[in-house]
């Protein structure tokens, strides 16, 4: 059967590989294959959602290369993300809404990786990026430039394409449904768009996306965005 990653924890996994570039991916994984069944049954790596969604990631441990997965899973809980709907982490299980840690006695102990769930619902492709302190500098956030040098705006629309390329017959690699908060890393000359009575040939790289986004879909009055370095 065909599948696919639900959208949310693909956004999360960019913005982890985007903060944490040498890090390892020893037991990174989604999809239910015989790795992850050997770990302990994890139903939600299976596509069953959709069906052909699966609605669950690992992250390794990998504390000499900033990625200790405590932090990570108290930094998700803290968020109170609705898209989250489980975290396990060092024998511990948080489920959604609770937002508190209680005991997990599963087979896998999970304390090489943690494993988040998101919910069985369309908010699972909700790419809009995490909030978590780890991922953003360990800033406070809110805004404004961060240290990786993104600077952060709101999109406008409905389904705008986040391309490969800053070009219309480049591949789609999300779409965004609705507004969505963006940490842009840097713009570029690429195809014009048109639309809304607004003519645009600036394009701007979302990291935490792997994509481009047309400037006319970014909600700041200026063709091309200030703060925002050439690409
Ligand atoms: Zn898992």
């Amino acid at each position: 059967m065909a599948w696919r990653v639900a959208v949310s924890l693909e956004t999360l996994l960019h913005q982890i590989d985007n903060r944490f570039p040498g890090r390892s991916t020893a037991f990174d994984g989604s999809i239910g294959d015989a790795a992850h069944q050997a770990r302990g049954s994890e139903s939600d790596h299976n596509p069953w959602f959709g069906p052909g969604i699966v609605t669950a990631r690992d992250f390794t441990h990998d504390p000499a290369h900033g990625v200790d997965i405590q932090q990570i899973a108290d930094e998700l809980l803290d968020s109170r993300d609705p898209r989250i709907k489980y975290v396990i982490a060092n024998r511990r299980i948080a489920t959604d809404r609770a937002w508190q840690w209680g005991p997990y006695d599963g087979a896998n102990p999970h304390d090489k990786h943690v494993h988040l769930s998101v919910v069985a619902d369309q908010l699972c492709d909700d790419p809009g990026e995490w909030a978590l302190p780890l991922l953003n500098g360990g800033g406070g956030g809110g805004g404004g430039g961060a240290e990786d040098g993104t600077v952060e705006f709101v999109t406008w629309g409905q389904g705008v394409n986040i391309r490969q390329a800053p070009s219309l017959g480049a591949p789609v690699v999300t779409v965004l449904q609705g507004p969505t908060r963006v940490r842009v890393g840097c713009q570029t000359v690429g195809d014009t768009v048109t639309t809304a009575g607004h003519t645009n040939d600036a394009w701007s790289f979302v990291p935490a996306l792997g994509g481009y986004i047309s400037n006319i879909f970014i909600d700041h009055p200026a063709a091309w965005l200030p703060d925002v370095g050439q690409c």
